[in-house]
């Protein structure tokens, strides 16, 4: 029953456009996988961390395989526990328009420093790091787009002491920082959170911008997948986005923030594969996928 809904939205996907995105079960597969030796092979790895760097390189070598340039772009930042290093893993896809704008996706990467006893980052981080990697070959298998695609695994999501102005959303806010530098043009950010959870429902908060919520419940609706997600103007949530945001470019959050019982499997040790799924994964990819189809062929 879950699988076959996963398959009739297949369809439904095969349907749209020529050249555009689709995510399929294989595609679901890789971004499982993906995750789940992640976690085997890269936890903890807090930000600043020597294994926050190997699994930035870890990264990079899984995301490299779909045959697309990906590096790394290392920086230093203030924190209140210190400077410390951040390694933010960037893929990009040059798009076909002459001036083209920048369509950025975004996952973190790193565990949470600040958890009480260990977590893995199953969901919260390494799920939607999976995902970026299926996405990347499924984004390169459907050939150029009109716009610049970037692919960013981001570090320093996660605080070290309490969110502020020097402390969390280290990669976001230098990607932001990058942008500014070389004069690029950001059609939409998207971050992506938490959206490998076993029992999905997908959330976009208030701070998104009003009109990527709309394309966002029609590309829903598009990819079979109506209500699955859902915008909730009762709720702000700091992400990766918020940085766009607060530099005036368009910015929409996807998350899951209802993971496990009154979300008590965040930042816990019950943040495992175990709590994470194929077909939310598959779910997400094509939800993913029909959002950007949105944004590149409007
Ligand atoms: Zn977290």
């Amino acid at each position: 029953m879950k699988i076959a809904a996963c398959v009739a939205s297949a369809l439904v996907a095969a349907a749209v456009s020529a050249g555009a995105v689709s995510f399929t079960e294989d595609d679901a597969k890789i971004a499982y996988e993906t995750a789940d030796a992640f976690v085997r092979e890269c936890t903890p790895r807090h930000s600043g961390t020597l294994r926050a760097r190997l699994a930035a390189e870890w990264l990079l070598d899984r995301a490299s395989r779909c045959g697309a340039d990906a590096s790394i772009d290392s920086f230093r930042d203030k924190t209140p526990c210190g400077e410390r290093l951040f390694s933010n893993v960037v893929m990009e896809f040059k798009g076909t328009r002459t001036n083209a704008a920048w369509i950025v996706v975004m996952s973190h990467f790193d565990t949470p420093a600040t958890a009480k006893q260990p977590c893995a980052g199953a969901n919260d981080g390494a799920s939607t790091s999976g995902l970026l990697v299926a996405l990347a070959g499924a984004i390169r298998r459907s050939g150029p787009h009109p716009d610049n695609i970037a692919l960013v695994w981001t570090d320093g999501e996660e605080c070290c002491r309490a969110y502020g102005p020097d402390d969390g959303f280290h990669g976001s806010r230098r990607l932001v920082a990058n942008y500014r530098k070389l004069g690029r043009r950001v059609k939409t950010a998207l971050c992506l959170d938490m959206l490998g959870d076993k029992d999905l429902a997908v959330v976009v908060p208030s701070n998104s911008t009003p009109v990527l919520k709309k394309l966002a419940l029609k590309a829903a609706e598009k990819a079979g997948l109506k209500g699955l997600l859902k915008v909730d103007e009762s709720i702000v949530v700091s992400d990766d986005h918020s940085a766009f945001l607060s530099a005036g470019c368009p910015a929409i959050n996807f998350i899951d923030f209802s993971y496990g019982p009154g979300n008590s499997w965040w930042h816990t040790p019950d943040d495992t594969m175990a709590n994470v799924s194929q077909e939310s994964l598959c779910k997400s990819g094509r939800l993913v996928a029909a959002f950007l189809n949105a944004i590149c062929y409007n």
